[in-house]
């Protein structure tokens, strides 16, 4: 099976490795592992050169060779280039168990099975004389099974309903609805009136995506009730993606429903472009780089020369009129750019977090660089003014009205970005260390100078724009915006501590900045007609010493498309933004929920209550957009609150 209609990008996320998604035809299916993503009948036909992207800081951070974008799926035309057709991303048929509407019959099919389901059940056979009707197909059961190490296996009915770890009757399942809408009401039988016969045992779904904290450890209804808290039923490790029903576990298992929240959470690391010297390499000659003819060749003069390269080693090697019109300049920046090897000043990465430092090594392998230190090299160069092919960002002036607010604005003409998945979570959506979650994208892990991962890359626009450090520094050492801040910090540490995960210091300019994206998002989507998925937040904020950062980015961010054209930088212009920013923070003055909003924003609302004054009415956007799930939001720190109208760090902005 094939994951047929999805589109290329989504197969990073939302669907990718060892996500659940229904295929047109109705089908749920699980996105199989990497393994097996590139294959096809015969090696000649693919050419992998149009799937690899780079991205030297991203991959030094997840320490693979290459990025590799979906394949799209193309006809073999008959007689002509077969290369790169009938290139499929596998899907494998999960949940395996099947249902059936008329007789409730229960069925367990291959992972493998592509053809629809029908009910075995005798019930549907016809006598002698009846015409042959077709007996009705099944549909896969809601039910699925998650444990927090990211596994997922079939919902154990057999063992639930005999409370057995290991049942010896092999009878009839069925699953009947008895009334209720809950879980109480969907009981499992064992159906004592069937070939094969059953025992009659009964036993309802109530309580098994139950679970509770214990001193810290986390304890489920299944794992200690499917027989008792003295026999648990533990997980059993399975990886249905990577076709393994088996592997080795031992956490509680949870019941969830195959469509919920919780059941995938991916990793995606993403990334704009850094050149490691602007300006110095084209596109075209990163396209060239790209070749499959020309790749494999610098890798071995890297390996032998490293950065004492000459133009005319390199030349003598590759195919010479390729890079006729490259000069020689051009050629070494590529080559250095393509391995990561020396620098300059224009773009001296002094903390640019990649696998440089030797005594790091070891914990990078596991643990990624922070945010803050992975983002302030982009910082650097996006608040400069940088013209290269793959990152350019034009100084534009600050409206005379906006200037004791902003400090910079730069129309960033041209971004690249490039979203890899790293792995993913299930049941709740905390750290990941990075082998763990390779080790879940594939069944066979693959050394470091052959490791990819799936990603996509999306050439966009956006505009960029940094606070006054004057007027942050005086307004976040008020008290009044302090408490605001901590009050979220505490509502999202009581969280995080129920849950065992750490806590988190939220800032005032952290919550300052992502309101104000949110604000602004949302008036470029009224003021310009644009789709709010379509626009995307990245946030530069840091209060360490080394690397202060107050700046914004909203960018253009879907998959599939070529950006806004030039329209979303066009709105940096200084009439432009003075327009979008007045509007944004006049209209941020009153939600339509108010005065209940602004109320709510005393104790907290939204997701685990860590907003304050921020709801649907007024600053939440789709969850594409925001890198923080909704969370860390206050229209208080941004316009003032009825209580303390200047609290905000635009309460002058439009003062009357
Ligand atoms: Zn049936
Ligand atoms: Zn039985
Ligand atoms: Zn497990
Ligand atoms: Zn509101
Ligand atoms: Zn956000």
């Amino acid at each position: 099976m094939s994951a047929g209609s999805i589109r290329r990008a989504q197969l990073v996320t939302p669907f990718g490795v060892g996500a659940m998604s229904v295929l047109v035809n109705g089908t749920s299916v699980i996105t199989a592992g990497l393994d097996h993503w590139y294959v096809i009948d015969s090696p000649a036909t693919i050419e992998l050169g149009e799937y690899q992207a780079h991205d030297w800081r991203l991959e030094a951070r997840l320490r693979v060779r290459e990025f590799r974008l979906p394949p799209d799926y193309r006809r073999r035309p008959k007689g002509q280039d077969a290369r790169n057709t009938n290139l499929k991303v596998p899907v494998l048929r999960f949940p395996r168990w099947s249902f059936c509407m008329y007789c409730k019959r229960l069925e367990l099919s291959p992972l493998t099975m592509a053809a629809p389901v029908e009910c075995p059940d005798p019930k549907h056979a016809h006598g002698p004389g009846e015409s042959k009707k077709k007996p009705p197909r099944m549909s896969q059961v809601p039910f699925v099974a998650i444990c927090a190490r990211g596994h997922l296996d079939d919902f154990p009915f057999r063992e639930w309903v005999h409370r057995s770890l290991r049942p010896s009757c092999g009878g009839t399942l069925r699953l009947e609805s008895r009334g209720g809408g809950g879980l109480e009401g969907q009981v499992v039988i064992c159906d004592t009136g069937n070939k094969p016969k059953g025992c009659g045992a009964e036993r309802s779904l109530e309580g098994i995506m139950n679970s509770r904290w214990d001193n810290q450890v986390e304890r489920t209804h299944l794992t200690d009730q499917l027989v008792s808290i003295q026999s648990p039923f533990y997980c059993k490790g399975a990886r249905p993606w990577l076709a393994e029903l088996d592997g080795i576990c031992g956490e509680p298992l949870r019941g969830a429903l195959r469509g919920a929240g919780n059941v995938y959470f991916p990793k995606v690391e993403s990334s704009i472009y850094l050149p490691r010297q602007v300006g110095a390499v084209s596109a075209t000659m990163h396209e060239l780089l790209n070749r499959a003819d020309v790749r494999p060749i610098l890798s071995i003069l890297n390996r032998i020369f490293g950065a004492a390269v000459t133009a005319a080693q390199i030349r003598a090697d590759l195919p010479l009129e390729l890079f006729k019109p490259i000069s020689d300049a051009e050629l070494l920046a590529g080559y250095r750019d393509m391995f990561g090897l020396g620098g300059s000043t224009a773009t001296a990465l002094p903390d640019n977090g990649t696998a440089g430092d030797e005594n790091d090594a070891e914990e990078g392998a596991e643990t990624l660089t922070g945010n803050e230190e992975w983002r302030h090299p982009e910082f650097q160069l996006l608040r400069e003014t940088p013209v290269d092919d793959l990152l350019t960002s034009k100084e534009t002036g600050v409206h005379r009205e906006l200037s004791g607010f902003l400090d910079r604005v730069r129309q960033v003409e041209t971004l690249t970005e490039t979203r890899a998945l790293r792995g993913f979570t299930r049941v709740r959506d905390e750290s990941l260390k990075l082998t763990l979650g390779k080790n879940l994208l594939r069944r066979h892990q693959l050394s470091a100078e052959q490791d990819w991962l799936p990603a996509y890359v999306v050439k966009g626009e956006g505009i960029y724009l940094e606070l006054n450090q004057q007027r942050l520094e005086a307004w976040e050492q008020r008290s009044e915006v302090v408490a605001r801040a901590q009050k979220i910090t505490e509502n999202h540490g009581d969280v995080a501590r129920l849950r065992g995960l750490p806590g988190r210091a939220v800032s005032p300019r952290f919550v300052l900045l992502h309101t104000l994206g949110h604000l602004l998002i949302n008036e470029l989507v009224f003021a310009c007609g644009y789709s709010s998925a379509s626009l995307r937040e990245r946030l530069y904020v840091s209060d360490t010493p080394k690397r202060r950062m107050a700046g914004l980015l909203i960018y253009t961010a879907a998959g599939d498309s070529e950006g806004t054209m030039g329209g979303l930088v066009r709105m940096a212009r200084p009439e432009s933004l003075w327009s979008v920013v007045a509007n944004a923070i006049s209209d941020a003055k009153w939600c339509s929920t108010d005065p209940v909003c602004m109320d709510a924003g005393e104790k907290g609302q939204g997701p685990d209550s860590c907003n304050l004054a921020a709801c649907h009415g007024c600053a939440l956007l789709p969850e594409t957009s925001c890198e923080e799930f909704n969370r860390f939001l206050d229209r208080g720190v941004v316009v003032g609150t009825f209580l303390h109208p200047r609290l905000g760090y635009f309460s002058d902005l439009l003062a009357d």
